[in-house]
């Protein structure tokens, strides 16, 4: 571009970001686009589809992790990153737990076949009906105040149950979080505990982060140790259990593409020169099971943290949401029609953003979607609205490359959106129905598709 003469406007169109696809969302999109194109046509728009052997190969490969550092450990899936139930039952095959916050995820995990000792509840000021399903399943109850735990006390009291308790604890750079103790009101809550021993037993501490940074997830793990050590030396012996939480990030796009795109990113390239205050960050260098293996390697004063852990007799709870569902679904729109603009066009889906949430955080889910059955490209752009009567529905306000226009009927593909895009917001607005959620699994030899609805 020549900078030099000065008043040169920025390109309208935003750099691509194409998705990463694992080989069975290739091979779905490629060998068997005409059966998810009839899946559509069948089931209704938008409908997303759900894919179990990846979030078990996920799983598999976080276990392996910890267990190459022998190391106690147990991961508990965060629930409320997707509802279907083939991940619940996943996860149970695989004898992992799940990480719970309500009744009717705790009723579904146990459906699942989860044991209750391998469900996890967290949750600000549970609802004193959830205590109760928790203690009577034998629950790991992570407690969030101390007048939740002075509650939890009585009713473990009058239901004669000891209740597995971690208390969660509000890490410094946390200080904005309405979630967990400070490390004052852990004192008062640690008393509490040795206080009432035949009803409450701490296990241990729990933490979560709302960023991404290793450095800090390993430091406070590192803190969560300590915290272990001292509730030990007080007398509390089962204390032995840290839980990290979840935040492991995800590489959605390349690292490169992503940079670049950031670099270049302006209005200018959105429908109504819409702007977004932040972006989840689609192109982590690290991410996932490899993300895992760097914070057990990250140094504390007593070795890497993974030695810190086995050296204490610590046992390391992971509760991973949206790393365990990495490309582990995808979500399919029929196209309405589109109409052009200047010099990009608007198509409508059929369906609403409701069903690909990070509009709801007020920002955008940018991986760029794809034209069922046809190639990648850049000869047209075009932004995608929802088929409802608000202004602001968008499901891509960024105008996206596609290879060429669009046709009505065709299909347009999100990738990678099993983690908390597809349900977690979404509604019967304008009356219509809760899209359906359809299981895919691919035959390991021959490749053959496999399909049923998630909810039989
Ligand atoms: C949401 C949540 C998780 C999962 O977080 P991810 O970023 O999806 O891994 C884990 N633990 C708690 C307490 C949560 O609220």
């Amino acid at each position: 571009m020549r900078e030099d003469l000065g008043r040169v406007s920025p390109p309208t169109v935003s750099k691509p970001l194409p998705a990463h696809q694992h080989p069975l969302i290739g091979r779905l999109l490629g060998e068997h686009h005409r059966r998810l194109n009839e899946l559509v046509q069948g089931l209704g728009s938008p409908l997303h589809v759900v894919l179990p052997q990846v979030f078990d190969e996920n799983l598999a490969r976080m276990q392996r992790v910890l267990d190459t550092h022998h190391l106690q450990s147990t991961i508990l899936f965060a629930k409320k990153a997707n509802k279907a139930d083939c991940f619940a039952r996943a996860a149970a095959e695989r004898h992992s737990g799940i990480d719970v916050a309500s009744s009717g995820e705790l009723s579904k995990a146990l459906s699942a076949g989860v044991r209750g000792d391998r469900i996890g509840l967290s949750g600000p000021d549970k609802p004193e009906r959830l205590l109760k399903e928790a203690l009577l399943h034998g629950c790991l109850i992570s407690v969030d105040s101390v007048n939740e735990l002075q509650r939890l006390t009585l009713i473990a009291a009058n239901l004669n149950q000891r209740a597995r308790t971690l208390l969660r604890w509000r890490p410094e750079s946390e200080a904005k979080s309405r979630f967990g103790h400070s490390e004052e009101e852990l004192n008062q809550s640690v008393l509490l505990c040795l206080a009432n021993p035949s009803t409450i037993e701490l296990q241990g501490f729990s933490f979560h982060l709302s960023g991404y940074g290793l450095a800090e997830r390993a430091t406070c793990t590192s803190r969560a140790i300590d915290l272990c050590l001292q509730a030990r030396a007080l007398g509390l012996v089962t204390c032995n259990r840290v839980d990290i939480g979840g935040g492991l990030p995800v590489q959605y796009v390349s690292a490169q593409h992503w940079n670049r795109f950031l670099q270049h990113d302006h209005r200018t390239h959105y429908h109504a020169n819409k702007s977004f205050s932040g972006f989840y960050p689609y192109g982590s260098e690290i991410a996932g099971a490899n993300a895992l293996e760097a914070l057990l390697q990250a140094p504390t004063q007593q070795g890497s943290l993974a030695h810190k852990l086995r050296h204490n007799g610590i046992h390391l709870i992971i509760e991973p949401g949206r790393a365990l569902l990495d490309q582990a679904g995808l979500t399919l729109f029929n196209i309405l029609g589109s109409k052009q603009r200047s010099d990009y066009s608007i198509i409508t889906v059929e369906g609403s953003s409701l069903s690909l949430s990070e509009q709801w955080f007020n920002s955008e889910y940018l991986p760029d979607p794809v034209l069922l059955g046809e190639p990648c490209g850049s000869a047209f752009n075009a932004c995608v609205g929802g088929s409802t009567c608000l202004d602001s529905d968008m499901v891509s306000w960024r105008k996206v490359p596609f290879s060429r226009p669009v046709l009505p009927g065709e299909k347009l593909v999100y990738i990678n959106t099993a983690g908390y895009q597809m349900d977690s917001n979404e509604s019967a607005f304008h009356d219509a129905a809760i899209p359906r959620k359809v299981v895919i699994e691919l035959d390991p030899h021959d490749h053959s598709m496999h399909w049923r609805l998630d909810d039989i």
